[in-house]
């Protein structure tokens, strides 16, 4: 992993060591480790303090924003640390009344079941109720097949777990409670992680901070994918190749779910463009978008293509609906001193609805090819035919969108064949 991508984790890792560092320090290590029930206790305090500190910044990192997106160089990379940095909080938070439980087991049995059950102390009770609720929403995250809108609406509640854990971490007598510096470094993390989370999860939609466009057009392409075009009302977008945007719908018939979708205009333009492949849910309701709906947009997001005059030879890899980041790329094509060929992987000729244009770009821009590849007529593509119809991949950079399968397995073809790693760049659709 490159320095840069690693970054906002060593930052993270410190943040949650800080008040460790400090707990070292407040009473002697022969104290604190002096025999089983000591040290059970002690590590019972660190995974409280870890859980703590890691579920607050966890709650920071569930706001998606464009600066998030560029210190973690992509949301993909984002979400990803939001998923493991929450697990790790919850495993430690498991922990934290296990370690403790230690010492009342070695009394008894019933003294155990006692601390861990609630009602008999408010603070535990809370710790207990935060916990068991917490345990059923990573459940439902990590372990059930449940739909993506049912999944959000059920992380939602991830906040209200964070206030049970507050009120345990404020009313329970502790290092936290007797240490001002520990006391006031969890509150403000922990503060600003809920105001954070109840942010993102049930006021950002009060504070208008979308951009509002208006649909002008809605291209029917074929049966399962349609080109809505939109115009801003007051703001325009700044954006590059290679960018997406979410975008919700504002109209009868359709979810105003924020989805995320490539940006496909060419990057002079103001107004946006977006293909949409009907393939689930949300996606099936796009024929409900209709001309002078409103549309909020929240982005751009992304880096998936860096436009560098100075490589030798490009190679995009499309699967399906994986073709549109390629279509703003190729739509904004300048005077290039390098080949570009696009792979535009499709089942059959029915599913290429855009060839034709992509055809006549490659006409103007003879740098420029598109060949089709039908995986009905010819099986899948890989690596081999890539590097026969690109006469060699040396010195290429090659961009791939399309299924996660698909891209992953040309990536270790093309490893295997001698490209970098760093020469080979996705654009995944799926943030799960
Ligand atoms: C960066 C990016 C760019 C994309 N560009 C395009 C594009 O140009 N054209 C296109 O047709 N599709 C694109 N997609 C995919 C598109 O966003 C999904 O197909 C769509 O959100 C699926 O919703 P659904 O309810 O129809 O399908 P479902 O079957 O409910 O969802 C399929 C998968 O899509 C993801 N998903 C669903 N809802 C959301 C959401 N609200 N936010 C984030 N992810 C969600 C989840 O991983 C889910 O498992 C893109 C996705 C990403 C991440």
């Amino acid at each position: 992993m490159k320095f840069k991508n690693s970054f906002p984790l060593i930052i993270i890792l410190i943040l949650a060591l800080i008040p460790i560092v400090r707990w070292f320090f407040m009473d002697p290590l022969s104290l604190r480790f002096f025999d089983l029930n000591s040290t059970t206790t002690s590590f019972g305090q660190i995974t409280g303090l870890l859980g703590m500190i890691l579920f607050s910044i966890n709650l920071i990192l569930s706001n998606r924003s464009r600066f998030f997106d560029k210190i973690f160089s992509g949301l993909h990379i984002f979400y990803d640390h939001h998923k493991w940095i929450g697990a790790v909080s919850f495993c430690f938070l498991l922990f934290h009344p296990l370690f403790l439980v230690v010492k009342y087991i070695t009394v008894s049995v019933n003294s155990a079941a006692m601390f861990l059950l609630p009602g008999t102390n408010f603070a535990i009770t809370m710790g207990i109720i935060a916990l068991g609720a917490m345990i059923v929403l990573l459940v439902i995250t990590l372990y059930l097949k449940i739909k993506y809108h049912i999944w959000r609406f059920s992380h939602k509640f991830m906040v209200g777990v964070f206030v049970f854990a507050i009120l345990h971490t404020l009313l329970i007598s502790s290092d936290i409670s007797r240490d001002m510096f520990l006391r006031y470094y969890i509150f403000i993390f922990a503060f600003i992680g809920l105001a954070m989370g109840a942010y993102r999860s049930f006021f950002r939609i009060f504070f208008n901070k979308d951009f509002e466009f208006k649909v002008v057009k809605v291209n029917i392409l074929n049966n399962s994918v349609a080109e809505i075009e939109i115009e801003p009302v007051d703001r325009k977008i700044e954006f590059r190749s290679g960018q997406f945007i979410f975008i919700r719908f504002v109209g009868v018939g359709i979810s105003s779910e924020p989805h995320p979708f490539s940006i496909a205009s060419n990057t002079g333009d103001d107004n946006l463009k977006i293909v949409i492949k009907s393939l689930g849910d949300y996606t099936s309701t796009i024929n409900k978008v209709i001309k002078g709906m409103v549309a909020k947009v929240e982005g751009p997001f992304g880096s998936f293509y860096e436009n560098n005059n100075s490589v030798k030879k490009e190679i995009w890899i499309a699967g399906g609906v994986g073709i549109t980041p390629f279509l703003s790329m190729a739509r904004s094509l300048g005077n290039i001193n390098h080949n570009i060929d696009l792979y535009y992987c499709l089942k059959n000729p029915s599913e290429a609805v855009l060839l034709k244009e992509l055809n006549a770009i490659s006409v103007s821009n003879t740098k420029f090819r598109v060949i089709t590849w039908y995986s009905e007529e010819k099986g899948f593509i890989n690596a081999d035919i890539i590097e026969k119809g690109s006469n060699g991949l040396k010195d290429g950079v090659v961009y791939i969108c399309g299924p996660l399968p698909f891209m992953r397995i040309l990536q270790s073809q093309f490893i295997s064949k001698g490209v970098d790693k760093d020469n080979i760049h996705f654009e995944e659709f799926n943030f799960l």
